[in-house]
């Protein structure tokens, strides 16, 4: 693809994700790539500018991430973020050093000149910071465009050579004129033209599959999830009936979800597509008996799932292309792009491709990050009640029932998470939480129903804020809303008792529960 593009060099910084969907917001492309990436293949990507991001190490030191000289004189437009800025001035000849007052947090950034990284935005501004050390002395040639008061270097640049750094972080939230900084760089510094639009992006993909899969057969895990929906409605606009999706219900899944699937995927939705809805549920039941440890939970399902899809395929027989859902977050964790360790291997389907006969993966949302999926999936018109689905764990409501897993307690908690749902809804608040659902917990207690003594269940609610599903807090949810919610379980659902709120934040708890 011939398209415009912004590298991102990663030297492990934590916001690197963060920085390239930033760049991704101004519609220009965006790539990660880790500093051991060799400088030719840099140059032969063309890219119309780099950005270099933080990290956790100290330029000076011995053995530190850093990168040549020769990739400030290529001539490619430059922006140093934090690290990023350190080992530019280092390099050039700068000085930089542990500071004597470490920065974190929110700090006032005074802008000294004219700079076209501070076009329209304030003297004075708010930034976010996190840095042990600084520029003491930015490298011949810089002039310094920001200060802070304990850091005479927070901003720099050499309009000659291009080259541009920032002390802070533009890219998180937190810095509040940070995303103009960062459209004035793409666009004021690197003349980038914005081409990077999700109505074009879903036609050259189309195009492309259909090119690609010509005749062949192609075969699709459909979970109901978002990222596998708009994946298969992708292939499904490209390739018709040429397509077959497969969608496992294994009895973990929320109150009617199954039934939302077959009406958007089956023969009476809108798709010309092969819908096979395989009702795996007392198979997962069965396998599922007994068993109380979350991570032997975790891997039954997993397996079981595998097995269950296997048969279906070879019912089905050899086909040419497998899609996965990929997304561009799985590719980085996986290690592929950028520096970041290896968090969890990309196989969103856990495995599955060892398992299939076929020829090739598909993965055509493998370059985006989530928002762009779900504009993706707006473009393709796929209903918004499935494109802003909430995350929702592969193992499904069996690592949200706590200890063993049974039919009767698939049920409780499937219908006090409708009823959760429906509250939040109503209260306008669905779209504003991150995640929200609700767990059954193991704890049975004592309570008192229509005068008489019961001994039932616990349901625990859990809403969480996050950015990036890293770290989250706990969402200060309105009281009418939880105390309607409570008083709705109770009365509706059979063998629960009391409900409790989760205030736990992200770390120390986990946003699920196992
Ligand atoms: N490790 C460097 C410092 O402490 C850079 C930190 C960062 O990039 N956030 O200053």
């Amino acid at each position: 693809m011939n398209q415009e593009k912004i590298l991102v060099i990663d030297f492990g910084g934590q916001y690197n994700q963060l920085v390239a969907r930033r760049v991704r917001e101004c519609n220009v492309y965006c790539e990660i790539y880790s500093y051991k990436t060799d400088l030719n293949q840099i140059k032969a990507m063309k890219p119309k500018g780099i950005i270099l991001t933080g990290g956790p190490d100290s330029c000076y030191e011995e053995g530190a991430a850093s990168c040549s000289r020769e990739l400030f004189e290529s001539g490619i437009p430059i922006l140093g973020l934090c690290y990023g800025a350190q080992v530019m001035m280092h390099v050039l000849g700068g000085h930089v050093c542990e500071a004597p007052v470490r920065e974190y947090g929110k700090i006032e950034v005074t802008v000294d000149r004219s700079s076209v990284l501070f076009d329209d935005v304030s003297e004075k501004t708010i930034c976010w910071m996190s840095h042990n050390d600084y520029i003491e002395k930015e490298a011949p040639g810089f002039k310094i465009i920001a200060h802070t008061r304990n850091c005479p270097v927070a901003g720099a640049e050499s309009v000659e050579k291009q080259l541009y750094a920032f002390q802070f972080h533009p890219e998180v939230l937190h810095t509040q004129e940070g995303r103009k900084m960062l459209h004035n760089f793409v666009y004021g510094v690197c003349g980038c033209a914005g081409t990077w639009k999700m109505d074009a992006f879903v036609e050259t993909s189309i195009q492309a599959i259909r090119e690609k899969v010509g005749d062949g057969k192609v075969l699709c895990a459909l979970s109901g999830g978002v990222d596998s929906s708009v994946a298969a409605v992708m292939l499904a606009k490209a390739v018709g009936d040429q397509l077959t999706c497969v969608f496992v219900d294994h009895g973990l899944l929320r109150k009617n979800e199954g039934d939302e699937v077959e009406a958007v995927f089956g023969p009476n939705g809108p798709y010309k597509l092969h819908f096979i809805r395989v009702n795996a549920q007392q198979r997962f039941y069965d396998k599922l008996k007994g068993v109380t440890d979350p991570e032997r939970k975790r891997k039954i399902i997993g397996e079981e799932f595998i097995r269950v899809f296997e048969e279906e395929a070879k019912k089905i027989g050899t086909v040419d292309f497998l899609v996965q859902g990929t997304i561009y977050p799985d590719v980085v964790e996986s290690g592929l792009g950028g520096e970041s360790a290896v968090i969890k291997s990309h196989h969103n389907v856990g495995g599955l491709p060892d398992y299939v006969d076929f020829k090739e993966i598909i993965e055509p949302l493998r370059d985006l990050f989530k928002d762009e999926v779900r504009k993706v999936g707006l473009e393709l018109g796929i209903p918004e009640n499935l494109v802003y689905r909430q995350p929702f764990p592969g193992p499904g409501l069996g690592i949200r029932i706590i200890g063993e897993v049974t039919p009767e307690k698939v049920v409780m908690v499937q219908e006090a998470d409708a009823i959760y749902r429906e509250e939040i809804a109503k209260a306008g608040l669905d779209r504003g939480i991150g995640q929200y659902f609700a767990a059954l917990t193991n704890m049975r207690s004592v309570g008192v129903m229509g005068d008489g003594r019961t001994y039932d269940y616990a349901i625990a609610l859990r809403a969480v804020n996050t950015i990036d599903f890293m770290t989250a807090e706990a969402a200060e949810l309105p009281w009418e809303v939880l105390s309607k919610t409570a008083n709705r379980i109770v009365n509706e659902v059979t063998h629960v008792n009391r409900v409790l709120y989760d205030c736990t934040g992200k770390p120390p708890g986990t946003i699920e529960f196992e």
